[in-house]
């Protein structure tokens, strides 16, 4: 095998659009991925923008890491929708992000993060009842108010991870499937599994499996693995046009074209047994995740689920992290915050920048993996 200029160890979104932009750049790129509970495999194709209620209620502490990030996900929709065109369309659509409060509290805090996120440039706004309703009429009566974040959208990942695969095919970008136990840095490092893998840069983009590799390199970064459930239905009209969300309960609500509606938002599963297996769901989740869907949009009640799946979200300490190991190095990070599949694209594009040193249209500096070196 001839050694390639960069070696992605993951083959999720973040992995393969920085494979993109480096074969664009003219590199010889290789991708290994041992083909294991990719979140990007798993997700809901979510284009988050505004703060997740969720996120900030688990992890208090990390607030500010999510809300310094917020112009990074304003760069992924726009990288997003560069990749749509590129791509040849991969059904995104952005009408916007709700938010939904049932109570006067519930919108007392949209009303606060909403003020925050505006200072950061979202475009955000606080909706009442009777405005609310007349957007959203399939919006159960319990529901009195929203956030509005016009930033947001959503889009097919199945179609996306498809045509992605096939772009890269077409630009010689290689796939092996192996799984890296670790890497020997340098001038030229080598990355090894069941074969070495010497190249002229690497980069980890494995998630779940970052911390691992990054560890022995320096960095103190943990990346456990955060099992989540997910549902869709059979089609039924589509009339879902915006991306849902709940101020105070778990769950990610939004129609496909096909009409089918695609239902999670952070329902817990089962760690995988085993390297060899996935994550398990739970009973719980599928029942406690599809009523409260219907609770909020009562007219999807009567459609059947049709599948139920649980994958591995890594959200690390909600801020992305992207670039050299080590001032200078030849081993690279490119693991996105939370809401990882919205920021896969522009953190590849950072991470492929990085290696190749070409400009930067976003700073990296923020997310440099600085802040985790020993
Ligand atoms: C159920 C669910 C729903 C989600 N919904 C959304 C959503 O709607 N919107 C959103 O923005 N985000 C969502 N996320 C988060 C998002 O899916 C992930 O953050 C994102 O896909 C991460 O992409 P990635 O390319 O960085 O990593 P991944 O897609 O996780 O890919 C990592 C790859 O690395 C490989 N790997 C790991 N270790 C090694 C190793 N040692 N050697 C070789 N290969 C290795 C794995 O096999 C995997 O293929 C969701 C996550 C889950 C689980």
């Amino acid at each position: 095998m001839l050694e390639p200029d960069l070696l992605i160890i993951g083959g999720g979104i973040t992995g393969q659009c920085a494979a993109l932009v480096a074969a664009d750049a003219g590199a010889m790129v290789t991708i290994v991925d041992m083909q294991r509970n990719a979140g990007s495999h798993a997700n809901a194709g979510s284009l988050h923008v505004q703060m997740q209620s969720r996120f900030l209620r688990l992890n208090p502490h990390l607030a500010d890491n999510l809300e310094s990030s917020l112009p990074l996900y304003m760069s992924a929709v726009a990288e997003w929708q560069a990749l749509d065109a590129a791509l040849g369309g991969v059904e995104l659509t952005q009408q916007g992000g709700l938010m939904l409060a049932d109570t006067p509290a519930q919108l007392d805090f949209l009303h606060q993060k909403a003020a925050r996120e505006q200072k950061k440039g979202l475009d955000v706004e606080i909706l009442y009842r009777d405005t609310l309703h007349r957007l959203a009429p399939w919006l159960s009566p319990h529901v009195v108010g929203a956030e509005l974040c016009r930033n947001e959208g959503k889009l097919n990942p199945l179609i996306a991870n498809r045509k992605m695969r096939e772009a890269l095919t077409a630009r010689g970008v290689r796939f092996v499937q192996d799984q890296i136990t670790h890497i020997t840095d340098g001038p030229r490092p080598i990355a090894h599994g069941a074969q070495n893998y010497p190249a002229g840069a690497v980069l980890i983009a494995s998630s779940w499996g970052g911390g691992q590799l990054a560890q022995p390199l320096g960095l103190r970064i943990q990346t456990p693995p955060e099992p989540l459930h997910m549902n869709i239905t059979e089609a039924g009209a589509y009339e879902i046009q915006h991306l849902v969300q709940h101020a105070e309960r778990p769950i990610t609500l939004k129609q496909f074209r096909s009409g089918q509606v695609v239902i999670g938002g952070g329902w817990q599963a089962n760690l995988a047994r085993d390297d060899s297996a996935a994550p398990a769901i739970k009973p719980d989740s599928l029942l406690g995740n599809v009523a409260l869907a219907a609770r909020i949009a009562p007219g999807i009640g009567g459609l059947r689920v049709l599948r139920t799946w649980a994958g591995y979200n890594t959200p690390v300490d909600g801020k992305t992290t992207v670039g050299a190991v080590r001032d200078g190095g030849r081993v690279f990070v490119g693991l996105p915050g939370d809401a990882g599949y919205t920021l896969g694209p522009v953190v590849g594009r950072m991470a492929a920048n990085a290696v190749l040193s070409l400009p930067q249209a976003v700073d990296p500096e923020p997310y440099s993996p600085a802040r985790w070196r020993a």
